[in-house]
């Protein structure tokens, strides 16, 4: 099973920030209100998640870096209505696989927290420990029983830039959720929650910094069962801006060509000009409309009616740009 294991973490596991992703999702999944990722050289010598969610029973811990055992599907015909993140049980096998590994884990309602670690594959038998009600992953050395893949990392200062990024566009996709990362001990990012659209739109500006437009626009439309919103920039003639792109499809974010090919299309025909604006869009719509299960690792989703959510988008989007022009 280790090598299995192992050869599963290649698939999911590329470099440090696909650590993270998936330890932030699991916290998310836990219902966490506040999330604190903790960075060490790029995440090569330190990864840890903290969270204040429902916790893991001490008898589950073990079951919580089993492969495949603890998945929430039960029936394939579930892979269409994933509603939570998680759902393929095996994040935490992968990485413990390829990592110093160590789960500690307290439920709201116990007074006392448990901890498991892994090392080289090897599971130790759960120990009492300090902690507070929510559940803190350690990952340390990643990949050093692998080196292959260990040569793979890149220096410290981009692996941390993949970290940062992967934080701004969870912290869009949840705003309701505190979230802080650290880097070697300094407090890099403190996002707190956002509770109302005044505070959201203070948390879109500060993650896209100066790539935020002075002109921007709020939209929300609803139509034949979906409702894009968020806020679309104007276009600048100054510079591009591809790395200001958030779309978000149920809460996930998305790169898809379906999606691109509207926004483009919109932004085309209101403005004439296509340089790549800055926007930050959240699609909603029926979760058996939308396949998000076509590769774990990637942004890739597949739309069950590709032409309605196209149209929608264009609709909605041309709209909305439209007003700018009035
Ligand atoms: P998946 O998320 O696909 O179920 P993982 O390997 O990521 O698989 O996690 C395994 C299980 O461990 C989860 O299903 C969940 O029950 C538990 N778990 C992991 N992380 C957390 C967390 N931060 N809080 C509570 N439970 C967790
Ligand atoms: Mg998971």
């Amino acid at each position: 099973p280790e090598l299995i294991n192992q050869i599963a973490a290649g698939e999911v596991i590329e470099r440090p920030s696909s650590v993270v992703k998936e330890l932030v999702e699991n916290s998310l999944d836990a219902g966490a209100s506040r999330v604190e990722v903790d960075i060490e050289q790029g995440g090569a010598r330190l990864i840890r998640v903290r969270d204040d969610g429902v916790g893991i029973a001490p008898d589950e811990l073990p079951l919580a870096v089993a492969s495949h055992a603890t998945s929430k599907i039960g029936s394939f015909d579930d892979l269409e209505h994933v509603a939570s993140m998680g759902f393929r049980g095996e994040a935490l096998a992968s990485v413990s696989s390829v990592a110093r590994f160590a789960l500690t884990s307290r439920q709201r309602d116990a007074d006392a927290a448990f901890r498991v670690e892994v090392d080289g594959g090897r599971l130790q038998a759960a120990r009492p420990a300090q902690h507070p009600p929510g559940t803190s992953v350690e990952v340390r050395d990643l990949f050093y029983n692998v080196p292959a893949r260990r040569k793979f990392m890149r220096a410290e200062r981009t692996e941390f830039a993949h970290i940062d990024d992967l934080m701004k566009s969870l912290a869009l996709a949840r705003s309701g959720v505190e979230f802080r990362l650290s880097h070697n001990g300094k407090p890099v990012r403190v996002w707190k929650a956002a509770r109302d659209e005044q505070a959201m739109l203070v948390r879109v500006a500060d993650v896209l910094g100066e790539n935020f437009p002075a002109q921007s626009l709020h939209l929300d439309h609803a139509a034949a069962g979906m409702r894009l919103s968020g806020w679309v920039g104007l276009p600048t003639a100054s510079r591009g801006q591809a790395d200001s792109q958030f779309f978000y499809v149920n809460g996930r974010l998305v790169r898809d060509r379906v999606v691109a090919h509207a926004v483009r299309q919109a932004y085309a025909d209101v403005l004439f000009h296509g340089r790549h604006p800055a926007f930050v869009l959240y699609l909603e719509l029926d979760p058996a409309g939308v396949d998000v299960n076509v590769h774990p690792a990637k942004h890739e989703v597949r739309f069950r009616e590709q032409r309605l959510v196209h149209d929608f988008l264009f609709r909605s989007l041309h709209e909305a740009l439209a007003q700018t022009r009035a």
